[in-house]
């Protein structure tokens, strides 16, 4: 079964994420569970949580139709201290939101050696990260998303997401989402036939499907390998639409959340039909 949906809206608090995927016909969706671009949000509130339980219980969202992104601010493999710690903080407040609302997995970006470490020695840090914030939580999965490579963010390789993994301790609370523009501008040619069966060849050689917590399912603005990340609406981009078509056919990725990351909004609900048009 495909769950298609969109990272929709959670203004006016978590509560109205469900809601908002509701209406544009999701199966599944993202949300932010806190303002994205401020460090510090005040907690979730009764209120807030018990609607969003009682909104996804209305609609049929089930957690794992459910892949909520954390703060576009936290860098678990920030190479100082100081940044580090409050990074840390922010994922482990952000996973107590999950487990909170009753959730079972959060979308993050690995992090960025900022060209003062190593990349290896970031990627140990970031696992290092994952290992403190796991020991503190319960029941939610670290899920990691590829990067398009832009400036000096790492995951942009199966690989540098294979060598996190590998640190993890507990491997049953740690993922992977595959971002289709990432994955192209980062130099994987999801686009060709051949090259999509190649690329998830080696996805499943380096890292596994078993990981595969949820996919972004989102054009490119950029061309092949450019290390660009500018999402583009589904058709429009370099990527086009047959890159959907295999994801739409392949049970590789079924029952997992397929998000749309689609800049216009108001083309979410048509997008969502179109890709549930393309199952045969
Ligand atoms: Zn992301
Ligand atoms: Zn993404």
């Amino acid at each position: 079964m495909k769950y298609i949906g969109a990272h929709v809206s959670a203004e006016g608090g978590v509560q109205n994420a469900p809601l908002n995927a509701h209406a544009i016909g999701a199966k599944a969706f993202a949300f932010f569970t806190k303002n994205q671009k401020q460090w510090f949000s005040n907690p979730l509130t009764k209120n807030s949580i018990s609607e969003f339980r009682a909104n996804c219980e209305k609609y049929d969202y089930k957690p794992f139709q459910i892949l909520p992104h954390d703060s576009y601010l936290i860098n678990l493999g920030h190479p100082e201290k100081e940044p580090l710690e409050r990074s840390r903080a922010a994922f482990l407040d952000e996973m107590r939101r999950c487990e909170q609302l009753g959730l079972d997995r959060l979308n993050f970006h690995p992090g960025s050696h900022l060209k003062q470490i190593d990349p290896e020695e970031c990627l140990a840090r970031i696992a290092e990260s994952v290992n403190i914030i796991l020991d503190k939580t319960k029941g939610v999965i670290a899920v990691i998303e590829n990067t398009a490579g832009q400036g000096t963010n790492l995951g942009h390789t199966f690989e540098q997401i294979s060598y996190i993994i590998d640190r993890v301790e507990d491997k049953s609370r740690v993922g992977v989402c595959i971002d289709t523009c990432h994955a192209y501008t980062s130099g994987y040619d999801v686009k060709s036939a051949e090259g999509f069966r190649n690329t998830f060849e080696l996805f499943e050689k380096i890292i596994g499907f078993s990981y595969l917590k949820g996919m972004h399912l989102n054009d490119s603005k950029k061309d092949f390998a450019t290390r660009v990340d500018r999402h583009e609406t589904l058709g429009n981009g370099f990527l086009g639409v047959d890159p959907f078509i295999p994801i739409m056919n392949d049970e590789r990725f079924d029952n997992i959340p397929l998000i749309l990351e689609t800049p216009d909004e108001t083309l979410w609900a048509g997008e969502i039909r179109k890709l549930y048009s393309l199952i045969r």
